[in-house]
């Protein structure tokens, strides 16, 4: 199993840190020759608006939207919920999305006094676990299609969602030392590989 960590602008080095820690062979996506062969993609975060220019710039659009396409499995972390969303407000016009997941985000959604904040998230895919969710100017989720699983909140909002194969935070659990979330993925991967 090999997971493609987007690697334009952001946080990855943090995501491709925790794979190799769950021994999870890795490969930082700069280029499209690097997306084939990987069995599942992380798109980190960082800010949504230069990782679309950059994925433009690197021609890697048209690769992400076939990979979309072709269900690969997907987890988005802060900006990269920003890119996977169906409906974005408060973003750039010309800024791209993927429409990977039925979720309306406003960019920047909990405004200048929660710019950035820490809570403890109680998770549904981790018997019991908390998770210490760290939001750094996140996206709120405003809007949930029906086929959304909702697997954690922060007081009412949906902050870790997931619909198929694709995985969103609006947190950075790359930015703690807690696995788990990286560890629910590779468990969707593999899930994806059997379904194949
Ligand atoms: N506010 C950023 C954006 O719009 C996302 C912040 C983050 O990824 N920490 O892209």
């Amino acid at each position: 199993m090999r997971i493609g960590v987007l690697a334009l602008q952001g946080a990855f080095e943090a995501h491709l840190r925790a794979f190799s820690a769950l021994s999870i062979d890795t490969i930082a996506v700069r280029t499209p020759p690097a997306l084939a062969g990987i069995d599942g993609l992380v798109i980190p975060g960082g800010e949504s608006t230069a990782l679309s220019m950059l994925i433009q710039s690197a021609e890697l659009e048209q690769p992400l939207r076939s990979a979309v396409v072709s269900k690969l499995p997907l987890f988005g972390t802060c900006a990269g919920m920003i890119l996977l969303a169906d409906e974005v407000t408060g973003r750039r016009p010309d800024q791209v999305n993927f429409d990977a997941i039925d979720i309306a985000v406003e960019r920047n959604g909990y405004g200048r006094q929660l710019q950035s904040f820490e809570a403890d998230l109680d998770l549904d895919v981790t018997n019991d676990r908390r998770f210490r969710g760290v939001f750094i100017r996140a996206p709120r989720v405003t809007r949930l299609g029906p086929g959304v699983r909702v697997l954690a909140r922060h007081l009412n909002d949906p902050v870790l969602v997931q619909e198929g194969r694709t995985l969103v935070a609006s947190f950075h659990p790359e930015l703690t030392s807690d696995l788990s979330l990286h560890q629910y993925f590779i468990t969707n991967v593999v899930r994806a590989a059997e379904a194949a």
